[in-house]
């Protein structure tokens, strides 16, 4: 009862408007305005259980945003710094814990240096325009996230867009840019739409071989993937290759919001002086970055919380395979089920949440026609019961419909 009273509170906050609209598209699709969007129960329901409804569609891959440590340092920064800055950076928005988050995240990433913005959304949006002249070039995986394809968009470079993870594709239009004064290939760490993970050795290879530097972003990365929760660049063993990171501080790392550049500090440097999103937008509030910095201290006291993912992606990715499911991807805890038909996966989500699994349905525009998706999350804090209990659901669901 309690199951079907949650699914119905979601349901009035919009959860079917949101998936027949799907989330603002990755590639640059949609109108937010005119959608509704699911009002969540409580601050707990970022992974489960008070009403009765365990979530797989979050990007809260480690369950820090609801960690009692990560809780406290948001409240001690609130009460020690106040609720906010009134101010970009450079005016009088900078205090000793921004100064301090930057330093940790660039220790994080082993990099010289970083930079903070108020989300990846505007770091990916501030860093190809300050970097790139006309004279220079940008190679552009054609599946990167929005805001990679927006911060191109908004430099005045020559834009080459590679086919998905293509590295032929990528090598011919290396050659092509060698006219160019710099060439800088930008790809997502991991794809989040499909829960498949770049080739970055071999993309750190060719920018080798023509002269390229290599920018990731790595918002479906930073936390878990790799040894000690890195990213990318230490899980493909390239840490030392990858130029740039962007990543966010709203997914793994507590969830709450920010986002930041790492790298060289003569790059870094030059953001501060010219990067729009850094210069005109307000510095991130106290408690924000006290989350953040409090997430970092537990990823770099132990890697135990960033290896603990990897058991629980296999078990579902396992489980979901042998009952008959296609999954994308590999080894990613983004572990979209493949459905092909846009109502199947829609009517397949909704019976799902009265089955106490709240997932999304995810179809074109948000993905390419007749690729529709239920795209499942999993998370640290998901118990093997959890995860058994998403793949009966699915399994059942499945059957019904017609799906297995
Ligand atoms: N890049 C990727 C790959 C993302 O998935 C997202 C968020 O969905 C962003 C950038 C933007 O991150 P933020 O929420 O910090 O703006």
């Amino acid at each position: 009862m309690w199951r079907a009273a949650a699914a119905r509170a979601l349901r009035g906050g919009g959860a079917s408007a949101w998936r027949a609209a799907g989330p603002v598209r990755a590639g640059g699709g949609g109108k937010e305005g005119s959608r509704s969007l699911p009002s969540v129960p409580c601050p707990c329901f970022s992974l489960s259980v008070p009403a009765g409804i365990i979530n797989f569609c979050a990007n809260n891959y480690l369950g820090l945003s609801s960690h009692p440590e990560v809780i406290r340092a948001a409240v001690e920064a609130l009460e020690k710094f106040g609720a906010g800055l009134s101010s970009v950076r450079f005016i009088c928005g900078t205090q000793s814990i921004h100064k301090d988050l930057e330093e940790k995240i660039a220790r994080f990433h082993q990099r010289e240096d970083a930079i903070l913005y108020a989300s990846c959304f505007d770091a990916n949006a501030g860093i190809f325009e300050a970097l790139l002249t006309p004279e220079d070039a940008v190679l552009s995986d054609e599946l990167n996230h929005a805001s990679i394809i927006d911060g191109i968009r908004l430099c005045k470079a020559n834009k080459y867009r590679y086919k998905h993870m293509d590295m032929q594709d990528l090598e011919a239009k290396l050659k092509e840019a060698q006219k160019h004064r710099l060439r800088l290939v930008a790809t997502d760490g991991a794809f989040s739409m499909d829960g498949d993970i770049a080739p970055l050795r071999e993309i750190c290879q060719l920018a080798q071989k023509y002269d390229a530097l290599v920018f990731t972003d790595e918002c479906h990365a930073t936390g878990f993937l790799g040894p000690n929760g890195r990213g990318t660049d230490e899980l493909l063993g390239v840490m030392d290759k990858v130029t740039i990171i962007n990543s966010t501080l709203g997914k793994a790392l507590g969830g709450a919001a920010g986002g930041y550049t790492t790298g060289p500090k003569p790059l870094i440097d030059l953001l501060r002086q010219r990067s729009r999103p850094y210069l005109f937008s307000n510095s991130l509030p106290p408690a924000v970055v006290g989350c953040a910095s409090k997430a970092l201290d537990l990823l770099m006291e132990s890697n135990a919380i960033a290896q603990s993912m990897a058991a629980k992606t296999q078990r579902f990715r396992s489980k979901m395979t042998a009952a008959g499911f296609t999954i994308s991807g590999k080894d990613h805890p983004i572990c979209p089920v493949m459905l092909g038909d846009a109502r199947l996966a829609s009517v397949m989500a909704e019976d799902m949440l009265n089955r106490g699994i709240y997932v999304i349905g995810f179809s074109y525009p948000v993905v390419p026609k007749g690729k529709a998706r239920i795209r499942v999350q999993i998370s640290a804090v998901h118990s093997d019961e959890d995860i058994d209990h998403c793949v009966e659901a699915f399994t059942e669901v499945g059957r019904k419909h017609g799906a297995l």
